[in-house]
This record gives C-alpha cells, sequence and structure tokens, in this order.
C-alpha cells in the first residue's frame, strides 16, 4: 500500500510534469530544463512501479507525446511511433541488457549484436510512400495520431520525393529525425529576436514549431534537414530487379535506406556486444561536440530484426532499443540545508547543501548562493527543490526553485544576523553586495588566513591541511600566523592523527618557509585585493615590507603608479598597514626570521629582467581549462599577459600551450587531437619562473 505522502508525491509530479509536457510539446515553449524533466519523471516512475495503485489514466508516464495540435489534419500512423526508454549511465545499460537476454530467453552473458546510433535531438516524423512517392509526413503526435504535414516536409531538401528504386513496394514507411542543424538555430533565433518574438529556447523546439508552420514557404527557409532510422516494409514483401534485398537487420535497414535516396546518420556502428555499446557511448560523449546538430545520448538497438520482433513492446517504447543519455548538466534536487561559510575576509555566503545529485560526471550536493541578494531572489524555501546546474568545468549554482513542489508552510531562508561562527553581528556596508563578520578574531576569519598564508602560491607549506589548522584553532594552539612558527614538534606530535615524524616535517617545512620570497610573503598576508599578480607587482617596485607599508599610509601615488595597480588596491593596503594589530603582525614575523623583503638574487633578477625588454612568453598563444588548484582563471590570464603571452579562448593549431586544470573539458581533449603541449599548473609556473 502506497503512504499518504507517496500519493501526494505522485499527483504534485502528474501536475508538474503534465504542465511541462504540454508547454514543450503543444506550445513548443518548454517551461523545464529537458534533465530536470528527466528526472523529475523518473522519481514519478518509481513511485508508481513501486505502488502500481497509484498509477492514473491521466499520467505523463502513461502516454507518448503529446496530442495532435489544432489547425492540422490528424492522421493515425500505419504503424505505431513509440517513445524510447532512457538509461542515464551504464549501470542502467547493463539492467537494460540484462532484462532483454531474459524476455529472449537468451543465457545471462550472451553477446547480441547492436547498432549504436547518435541520439538526434530533433523530432520523429513518419514518412509514407507509396510506389516509391511521398504521399504523407506527419509527426509523431501521441504515438499512435499525429498532425499530418505533407506540404512542410516536402520543403526538406534530405526528405526524397520518389525513392530511389527500380521495383518500389506497394507502401513503405520511414521513421527518422527532422532536426535544425545549429548554426540554422542560431541564424533563426537571431532574427526572432530582431523581430522581437520570443526565442526558441533549444533547435528540438525550434523544429518542431516549424514543422507545425501553416505557411510551408516559413517551413523551406529555415532549411531543416533530416535522417532516417528506421524502415517498415509490407510483410512478405521481396525486393526484384537492381534493388536491395530485404534487410534481416537494423544494420542492413540503414544500407537499405541509403541505397534508396535517404540521408542516413553516418556515424552509425554495428557494435558487437555491450562493451562495444559503452566505447561508442564515451567516444561520443567528447565528438558530438563537434558535429553541427544536437544530439543529446546515443541510441542502441538489437540489431536482430527477427529479435526485435521477440522482444516486443511495451506501453511506450520497443524493448529491443534504449536511449542512452549523456550526463545531466542540470537537475533538480531537495534543499537539505543553508549552511553559511565565513572565508578569511569575514564575507559570509550562503550555500545551498542538498541531496546529492550527478551532474556533468560527478556528483554534486553543495552549491554556493553568492550572497543575500541572490538568497532574496531565489525566494529559497527550507525544504524546496531547486534546481541545480554543473556544465563541464563550472562551478555548481543554484538555477532556480521548483515552488510548485515547495511543502506546504516552508518558512523562506534568510542569511543570519548574527556570524555562525563567533556569533557578533553581522555587517553590509551600504552598496556591497557581501554581508561581512567584522571580528577579526573570528576562528573561521583566522583559519581561512592560516590556510591562505600556508597556500601553494604563498608560502607553500606542505603538511599544514585544513583539519590540523581546525584542531590548532579551535584549541586555541595558534592565534596568529606568527603563533605557526612558535608550534613546537612535540605539541604537533600529541594532535589528532599527527604522529612524531609528521610534526617534525612540519616544523621544518614552516621554518623552511622562512626563505620564500618576498612577494610570496605579501600575498600571503592576504590583504583584500592582492592577488598573486598584485603582489609580484607590488614586491617588484616595493622590494621591502617596511617601503611598501611607507608608501602606503604616505604616499599613496607612488602605489598607483605601479602598473596595474588602482585605487582600490592603494586604498586597502593603506587601511592594511594603518591597522595596529597588522603592524604588530610584522614586527613579530620579522622577529621569528622572516626579512620581509626582496634578496639579493632576487633584486639582480628583477634588474635583469627590466633591462632585458621583451619577454620570452611574447608570441606564446596559451588557452585555460578547468580548474586550477590554486590560481583563478583571471590571475593564471594576468600571469601569462605580464610575461608578454596571450591568451584565447579556443584551442587550434596555432596555439602554444593548453592549461588543464580539474575536470577540464573539451578544449583538453582538442589540444589532445591536435598534438598542442597541455601544462598543468606547476607546468605553467615553471614556465612564468623561467620566462
Ligand atoms: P526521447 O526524446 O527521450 O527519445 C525518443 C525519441 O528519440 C524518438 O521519438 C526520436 O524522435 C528520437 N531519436 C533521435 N535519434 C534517434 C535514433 N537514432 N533512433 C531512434 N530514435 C531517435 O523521448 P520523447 O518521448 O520524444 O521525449 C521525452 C524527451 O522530451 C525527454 O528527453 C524530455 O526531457 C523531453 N521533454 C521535456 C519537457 C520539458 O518540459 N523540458 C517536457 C516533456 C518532454
Amino acid at each position: 500500500m502506497s503512504s499518504p505522502a507517496a500519493d501526494h508525491r505522485a499527483s504534485e509530479l502528474r501536475q508538474l510534469l503534465n504542465r511541462a509536457a504540454h508547454a514543450y510539446y503543444v506550445l513548443d515553449a518548454p517551461e523545464m530544463e529537458d534533465p530536470v524533466y528527466d528526472r523529475l519523471y523518473r522519481e514519478l516512475l518509481d513511485l508508481e512501479q513501486a505502488h502500481p495503485e497509484l498509477i492514473t489514466a491521466d499520467s505523463p508516464t502513461q502516454r507518448v507525446g503529446g496530442a495532435p495540435a489544432q489547425g492540422f489534419q490528424s492522421v493515425r500512423h500505419r504503424i505505431g511511433l513509440l517513445s524510447l526508454d532512457n538509461a542515464f549511465n551504464t549501470e542502467e545499460l547493463e539492467a537494460w541488457y540484462g532484462r532483454l537476454l531474459k524476455v529472449l530467453d537468451r543465457e545471462p552473458a550472451t553477446a547480441l549484436p547492436m547498432v549504436g546510433e547518435l541520439k538526434i535531438d530533433g523530432n520523429a516524423l513518419a514518412l509514407s510512400y507509396e510506389h516509391g512517392v511521398l504521399v504523407r509526413a506527419a509527426t509523431r503526435g501521441d504515438g499512435e495520431q499525429g498532425e499530418e504535414i505533407t506540404a512542410n516536409v516536402r520543403t526538406i531538401g534530405s526528405v526524397p520525393l520518389r525513392l530511389q528504386l527500380e521495383h518500389p513496394p506497394e507502401w513503405l514507411e520511414v521513421r527518422g529525425e527532422a532536426f535544425i542543424p545549429d548554426g540554422t538555430f542560431a541564424a533563426i533565433n537571431a532574427e526572432r529576436e530582431a523581430r522581437g518574438e520570443a526565442l526558441f529556447a533549444n533547435p528540438r523546439n525550434a523544429c518542431a514549431g516549424t514543422l507545425r508552420q501553416l505557411d510551408p514557404k516559413v517551413v523551406a527557409a529555415r532549411r531543416l534537414d533530416f535522417f532516417a532510422y528506421t524502415l517498415h516494409l509490407p510483410p512478405g514483401w521481396q525486393a526484384t530487379g537492381a534493388d536491395a534485398p530485404l534487410p534481416s537487420s537494423q544494420w542492413e535497414s540503414l544500407q537499405w535506406l541509403k541505397a534508396a535516396g535517404f540521408k542516413v546518420n553516418p556515424n552509425a556502428e554495428l557494435l558487437p556486444d555491450l562493451a562495444a555499446v559503452e566505447a561508442f557511448f564515451e567516444r561520443w560523449d567528447s565528438g558530438r561536440r563537434q558535429l553541427d546538430y544536437a544530439t543529446d545520448g546515443v541510441v542502441v538497438k538489437l540489431n536482430d530484426l527477427q529479435l526485435q520482433d521477440a522482444a516486443g513492446f511495451t506501453q511506450k517504447a520497443p524493448r529491443w532499443a534504449i536511449a542512452l543519455k549523456y550526463p545531466a548538466e542540470e537537475a533538480p534536487s531537495k534543499l537539505l540545508r543553508l549552511a553559511c561559510q565565513v572565508g578569511r575576509t569575514g564575507v559570509v555566503t550562503p550555500v545551498a547543501e542538498f541531496e546529492a545529485v550527478p551532474l556533468a560526471g560527478t556528483s554534486v550536493s553543495r552549491a554556493t548562493l553568492h550572497n543575500a541578494d541572490r538568497l532574496a531572489e531565489l525566494d529559497l524555501h527550507a525544504g524546496d527543490t531547486i534546481v541545480v546546474r554543473k556544465a563541464g568545468e563550472i562551478i555548481p549554482e543554484v538555477v532556480r526553485v521548483l515552488a510548485e513542489l515547495r511543502p506546504a508552510g516552508a518558512r523562506r531562508l534568510e542569511l543570519p544576523h548574527t556570524c555562525p561562527e563567533c556569533s557578533s553581528e553581522l555587517v553590509r556596508e551600504e552598496g556591497e553586495a557581501a554581508t561581512r563578520c567584522v571580528n577579526s578574531s573570528c576562528p573561521a576569519i583566522l583559519r581561512g588566513a592560516l590556510r591562505h598564508w600556508v597556500s601553494k602560491g604563498a608560502l607553500d607549506v606542505d603538511g599544514l591541511g585544513s583539519k590540523l589548522i581546525e584542531q590548532l584553532v579551535d584549541r586555541g594552539l595558534v592565534g596568529s600566523i606568527a603563533d605557526l612558527y612558535r608550534l613546537d614538534g612535540a605539541l604537533l606530535a600529541s594532535l589528532e592523527r599527527m604522529g612524531q615524524k609528521s610534526a617534525d616535517n612540519l616544523v621544518a617545512a614552516l621554518e623552511a618557509s622562512k626563505a620564500q620570497p618576498w612577494h610570496r610573503q605579501l600575498y600571503g598576508l592576504g590583504i583584500h585585493h592582492v592577488g598573486e599578480v598584485n603582489a609580484k607587482a607590488l614586491a617588484s617596485a616595493f622590494p621591502s615590507a617596511a617601503e611598501l607599508a611607507t608608501a602606503a599610509t604616505e604616499t599613496p601615488d607612488l602605489i598607483t603608479a605601479v602598473y596595474g595597480i588602482g585605487g582600490e588596491i592603494a586604498q586597502s593596503l593603506q587601511q592594511w598597514f594603518a591597522t595596529p594589530a597588522n603592524q604588530a603582525l610584522l614586527s613579530e614575523l620579522e622577529r621569528l626570521g622572516f626579512s620581509l623583503a626582496s634578496s639579493d638574487e632576487e633584486l639582480a633578477a628583477a634588474a635583469e629582467r627590466a633591462t632585458a625588454g621583451n619577454s620570452s612568453l611574447s608570441g606564446q598563444t596559451f588557452v585555460l581549462t578547468g580548474t586550477l588548484p590554486s590560481l583563478s582563471r583571471s590571475e593564471a590570464k594576468a600571469l601569462i599577459e605580464a610575461a608578454g603571452g596571450k591568451v584565447s579562448g579556443s584551442v587550434s593549431k596555432k596555439t602554444s600551450f593548453v592549461v588543464a586544470g580539474e575536470e577540464a573539458g573539451s578544449k583538453l581533449t582538442k589540444a589532445e587531437s591536435l598534438g598542442v603541449t597541455v601544462l598543468d599548473e606547476a607546468g605553467l609556473k615553471a614556465l612564468l619562473e623561467a620566462a
């Protein structure tokens, strides 16, 4: 028996999905992202499978597509035109294959040849030919009845009006995908924008909207294209003369369609077993980005037509085929908690924590909400269903809230008024987006400052991770950066997950960090707006902390005279050096053995660079992709440009280097295929040091 909660959820989902399907299929103006629809649909399907009594006749799981639109004659398909079941990962593909073998009464590991085809993101068409002549074209509609759109389809150049057959059968039915190539789609939307009309959400909706135009001239102008993929011939028909013989497999059907004059997608492959299917799917994950039409997965079909007949159909889809979809970049998820992070500058960032969802190949359960304004704009409530996006290299974000699925009486979420770490009142300055904790002894700010000080681009201290920093701060063992240098091995060794050896190594690493160059020390201080690039520029203009402090507090013009340094940075430096606690920190660091100045060698190298003029990176082009461990995109770009190099957005044969970080995307694949040298962050830094 289903619970009232399941009953309620099923009815909520039915309502939401039915409305979305109407907007999508009938109005050609989707209200929801496809992957979000897919996931909610899957949730409803799972609920109905667990509690079949919840299935109602109006459930979207019981229907194919949408009802035929008004304004077109509705026609009954000679052979039903169904949908496809979906698999969202290879485990689901394997489960489908297991079920198929069972239906066919085969041993579990039997290898059956399959055809892998690209899943073109267009609209299915049913084409009817009589004696070799196109007599009717229809949309899929609800699978049984579609809209008659023959005049429109006649304008598609790749749909043959007469087949290249010597002795065509009395009738034949061809199914395939009408689609709009990407370039044409962009042009259509540009024209619509110029006319002030609503834009199409994607090529598939643009294609559906075009096929339903009442004026075939408009259709002709939109230059649709068509790939054929299914052939139905009259039972018992035999080819005669020069015509290709009756196909006995999907693969032969594709060849037959080609010979009859249809355009067949050239990327289909005959695949001997499931492993080959998975390899095909993986290969096209990046390959499809080079195509000039949209695809959203691959379609896997059992090759043998007799076996297809034996496997048959469910109510909505063939059992012998499955659509294996590429990882979604958007998904719905349930908000679990609104967390607040206090950064090293005191900025409080709201963070959504939600049920983990797979997105763009990784599992995601947290996303930043940026600031109080964004939080208010989203109108987030406790327990909300949110839409989360993570596209390739982009950091996860909450796109919007599905307010229809909001629990009754849910509380609206806001940023707290007090710091979640130290309970002091939070401050939001007039005209600023950020809300801040301004208590400089807030443990969160201290932890952030320590993490920054030991990070790779700063003092680069090995063995002092976030967990250890947390222990040191929480136990009151460290109250400032300088305190790190007073830690002794015995005390460190007594901490959780620390042994004598790692404690000794850490003490040695801290000691060694005192010899890091002045620009790294300056960067490590974490002064607002002084990133790696600015720290380098400032350190070479002011070779010691004392000189920089004097300029910052007395002659700010000298600061802004440094190339790339503006008034905002000068002001931030002025504030920092004028703060007594910061002056005390610098004195303590000096007492602990820091020079806080450039060494003689650094000064000599800088002088040499200044006289050498032209940098060795001039004329070199770099492309950045993925997330680098310590440098942000803009910092890496500025470092490259400061050394004379150029940063470009796309990879070509002329690219000198691709700098790839975590989750690098198609640019990395392209670089590899073009043989462009790929660097990681360390490689880039080495190159910059040498420049
Ligand atoms: P589908 O698009 O997932 O798969 C079936 C279709 O794939 C076929 O009808 C055919 O048109 C197409 N196809 C492409 N290449 C093919 C090939 N080589 N062989 C066979 N078929 C091929 O299923 P559907 O029933 O058409 O529609 C469901 C889809 O529509 C889902 O992806 C869903 O996200 C989307 N949808 C979205 C919304 C929304 O609000 N965004 C609403 C309803 C449906």
